[in-house]
């Protein structure tokens, strides 16, 4: 991972490298989703910190097909 191309995930917060995958200033494909899904929902809308509840209806998606389709 090259540093200088290490960027904090939009979603997350974890540093992953922008030019690694073709998922923009995310860490995964969970995390796009993530953020896809709170743009649906108009979550964006609502001042709140994030919390576990956020993500459980995304924990189906986890698994290295998803991160990793090649
Ligand atoms: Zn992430």
């Amino acid at each position: 991972m090259n540093p200088r191309n290490t960027v904090p995930c939009a979603t997350c917060g974890t540093p992953a490298d922008f030019f690694e995958k073709p998922l923009g200033p995310f860490c995964s494909v969970r995390c796009q989703m993530v953020d896809l899904g709170r743009w649906f929902s108009e979550d964006y809308r609502i001042s709140e910190p994030l919390t576990a509840d956020h993500f459980s209806e995304y924990e189906a998606w986890e698994g290295k097909a998803l991160d990793q389709p090649d």
